[in-house]
């Protein structure tokens, strides 16, 4: 398949591998002294432990897992609430399938839908428009979610609905961005990281200029990154070169995909529809300032929040996570997921404990799913 076979040459891997080496002998990493690097993207996670890359790199590189996955940030408070806007009756509520079974204090959005409500899983926010079209007698809720990288669709569908006239159509806005969290996290002194492999997909979207601050402010190296084997060995490569220059600077070796720029029409819309909330809960980091957005006025028409009087629209409501669960340790990459007491015992990808264990891009599910018994038995 060409664009695909490409990037997972193994003459190439294996030279991008050399060189990782090299690099990271010249700056004296070790096992017992590793130089940190952090995958922002739960999918970067998932690629490295698909391909093996963790075990495949010089024994002096430690991946630590970024908290770039939307579904595992997201708090219990607002599955909670999801699942009390899918009781209303007369609702049909529409959401990305890697949410339905994480679990709130009430079970997930499947327990929910087993026990009668109409919870249906789309592909996109526009899936949601057309079922609220063809059903004018329900209100239809689209579960919108995701960084950057799903902001702009979910804003596209608003406007739609706003051209249409569409009264049975709103958005459960959980959109979150990248940057924010980054600064929570270089802002944290137990923090020891030494680079970042930056995220592919939302920096299509909002280009690289928002990671500069990580270079400017903090002196660290960041890489934007695709998400096939060459790329995340070639971004490696980028970030040990960088280090071993005593440079701190922001590059992009997805430019295939990523201008540096983003892209001026999701830009244009998510200016649009939303606007920052002054806070916003992240499960396991906390509230962290300006990190969520939230439906501008001009469409509260459209927000399920102020519809349905639930969410931040009825003040602020924290829910405390499961006794013994370690996700927030796990998602701000102070510790691995094996070393979590519940992993494989407690929590599973049958019995979840965190979305971490259920999200296609949580970093508990990417060990179990490729780790198999290499991580067990480590
Ligand atoms: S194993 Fe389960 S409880 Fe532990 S960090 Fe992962 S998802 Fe959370």
């Amino acid at each position: 398949m060409k664009h695909v076979t490409e990037f997972r040459d193994p003459a190439l891997a294996k030279n991008l591998l050399a060189e990782i080496a090299a690099l990271a002998d010249r700056i004296g990493a070790t096992r017992a002294e590793p130089v940190r690097i952090m995958e922002i993207c739960g999918g970067h996670t998932h690629a490295i432990f698909r391909f093996g890359l963790d075990k495949l790199v010089h024994e002096g590189i430690e991946f630590i897992h970024g908290p770039g996955c939307p579904v595992c940030v997201l708090p219990m408070a607002r599955v909670d609430e999801c699942i009390e806007i899918a009781e209303r009756p007369g609702v049909i509520f529409t959401t990305f399938g890697d949410a339905m079974r994480v679990p709130g204090t009430r079970g997930s959005l499947m327990q929910a839908k087993a026990r009668g409500c109409d919870i249906r899983m789309v592909y996109s926010p526009l899936d949601a428009l057309e079922i609220a079209r063809r059903n004018p007698g329900h209100e239809v809720v689209f579960f919108g979610l995701g960084f950057e990288t799903t902001t702009p669709s979910t804003a596209f569908a608003i406007q739609a609905a706003a051209r249409e006239g569409l009264g049975n159509f709103t958005v459960f806005c959980n959109h979150i961005t990248v940057p924010e969290p980054l600064r929570a996290l270089l802002g944290d002194p137990h923090m020891q990281l030494d680079g970042f492999v930056g995220p592919g997909h939302v920096s299509m979207v909002i280009g690289t200029h928002p990671y500069d601050f990580i270079a400017e402010d903090f002196g660290k190296p960041i890489t934007v990154a695709g998400f096939e084997p060459l790329d995340l060995l070639q971004a490696v490569a980028m970030v040990l070169r960088q280090i071993a220059e005593g440079r701190a600077e922001v590059e992009n070796q997805y430019a295939r995909v990523v201008p540096e720029h983003g892209n001026p029409a999701s830009i244009a819309a998510m200016a649009d529809v939303y606007e920052r909330r002054p806070s916003f809960e992240w499960r396991g980091l906390g509230e962290i300032d300006a990190s969520g957005l939230r439906i501008r006025p001009a469409y509260a028409a459209y927000d399920a929040e102020e519809k349905f009087g639930v969410g931040y629209a009825a003040g602020p409501r924290h829910v405390p996570e499961p006794e013994g669960c370690a996700c927030g340790s796990v998602m701000t990459g102070r510790m691995k997921p094996t070393a979590c007491p519940q992993y494989g015992t407690g929590c599973t990808p049958e019995t979840p404990l965190g979305a971490l264990m259920v999200s296609s891009e949580g970093a508990c599910a990417a060990y179990w799913q490729y780790g198999g018994a290499r991580v067990a038995a480590e």
